[in-house]
């Protein structure tokens, strides 16, 4: 009898994972890797989209060109998960498995946000990003705001990113003069584990007379004017938003969260189910929600199911490492290396902007792209 391994969501976590496990063990497993979707799109690719780099066909990556031994992509919602039998239900049955791992990602909650809108005036849904991106060739200057609605939220850097790239846009179009781009975040800095590059965003913030109002959460929308957390409000002509993140309702429903995440080993993934694990977005890990964090959860937990179908100690242990890549405007870009996990606390290290390290971040894509997809 093969292990039934069933993974929940193929976004950066589930890819990985699925492509792991089929490389080490091929058709002597039976892996089962579930998405709604039918089409993987990298995060940073919405602000790609959102200011008209790439078209919506260009971002997207189809699951059919996900093939790998061993491994069957359904395309299904999952509509409840009994995470002590190990029983998921979907829209269109029940499956059953010996291992879990549920990779689901952070979903939005605008509900507590009111005037933020799903699809229209954020840029963290691909379709969000899609709509902004025929509303800003009717821009004609005035106040833009980038605002968070909470945190944590997926990327930090990524407000920070937009801002730098709003200018851009602005200036390309003539209207730099006439823009006043002003970013809302919750947090205290925009990258808090790294003091550099937090330091190198405010430089260029400066420079381009960004305001950057920290410890400040957007509360709502209403017309021309963005309410915040502190009772003040500000004048907007354009709000490209951050909605609140959190965990899918069908990861609540299964009583899996605490405080709003899936509660984890940091370093095993396991949860509080035997055979059950969550990586990527949705589990407490106490490093960021980011790409490259899931990619190296995933990689632990199918190490350690490597390691047990061949009978090995299961000694994978979470890196929580990663570099991310930070738009800066002018075609340069910047990388930051934090280390959560290894140390007594987050030790982040800065490489400044420049044209040289997009060529890393093109690399970055492009091979995640041809190991997952085959091109
Ligand atoms: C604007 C922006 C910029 C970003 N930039 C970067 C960056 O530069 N570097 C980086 O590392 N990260 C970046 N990120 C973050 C990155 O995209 C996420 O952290 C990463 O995708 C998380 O991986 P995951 O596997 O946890 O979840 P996801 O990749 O979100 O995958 C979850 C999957 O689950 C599926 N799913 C959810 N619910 C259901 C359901 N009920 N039924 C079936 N399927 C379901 C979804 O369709 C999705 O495919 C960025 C994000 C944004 C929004």
């Amino acid at each position: 009898m093969k292990t039934k391994i069933l993974i929940l969501g193929a976004g950066f976590g589930g890819l990985e994972m699925s492509t792991t496990l089929s490389e080490a063990l091929g058709d002597s497993i039976d892996v089962t890797l579930i998405d709604r979707s039918d089409a993987f799109v990298f995060g940073y690719a919405k602000l790609d989209l959102l200011f008209g780099r790439t078209p919506e066909a260009g971002v997207r990556n189809a699951y059919a060109d996900f093939t790998k031994p061993g491994v069957r992509l359904l395309r299904e919602t999952i509509t409840a998960i009994d995470a002590e039998a190990r029983r998921v239900t979907t829209d269109k049955g029940v499956h059953e498995a010996d291992i879990l791992v549920i990779a689901l990602g952070a979903d939005y909650d605008v509900s507590s946000t009111p005037g933020v809108v799903l699809g229209v005036n954020e840029f963290y849904s691909v379709a969000g990003a899609a709509h902004l991106s025929t509303v800003l060739p009717a821009f004609t200057g005035g106040d833009v705001v980038v605002g968070v609605c909470g945190a944590p939220y997926k990327c930090p850097p990524a407000p920070a990113e937009c801002a730098l790239m709003m200018h851009d846009y602005a200036k390309a179009r003539g209207l730099a003069d006439k823009t006043r781009i002003t970013v809302v975040n919750p947090l205290p800095s925009p990258v808090p584990p790294s003091p550099d590059t937090s330091k190198a965003i405010l430089g260029a913030f400066e420079e381009r007379g960004i305001t950057f109002m920290p410890n400040t959460r957007v509360t709502g929308v209403d017309g021309k004017t963005v309410q915040l957390d502190n009772g003040s409000t500000l004048n907007c002509d354009l709000f490209l938003g951050v909605p609140k993140n959190r965990a899918a309702d069908v990861v609540v429903a299964a009583g899996l969260t605490d405080g709003g995440w899936v509660p984890v080993d940091a370093f095993t993934l396991q949860t509080k189910f035997s055979g059950v694990y969550a990586v990527g977005d949705l589990a407490n890990t106490g490093v960021p929600k980011a790409g490259v964090y899931a990619e190296g959860a995933a990689r632990t937990v199918a190490a350690n199911i490597i390691s047990r179908l061949r009978g090995q100690e299961e000694t994978a242990r979470n890196p929580g490492a990663g570099s991310c890549y930070i738009e800066f405007g002018a075609n340069r870009i910047a990388r930051v290396d934090v280390d959560f996990l290894s140390g007594p606390k987050p030790f982040g290290t800065f490489h400044g902007a420049s044209e040289a390290l997009r060529v890393d971040k093109e690399h970055f894509g492009s091979s995640r792209r041809a190991r997952w997809f085959g091109r």
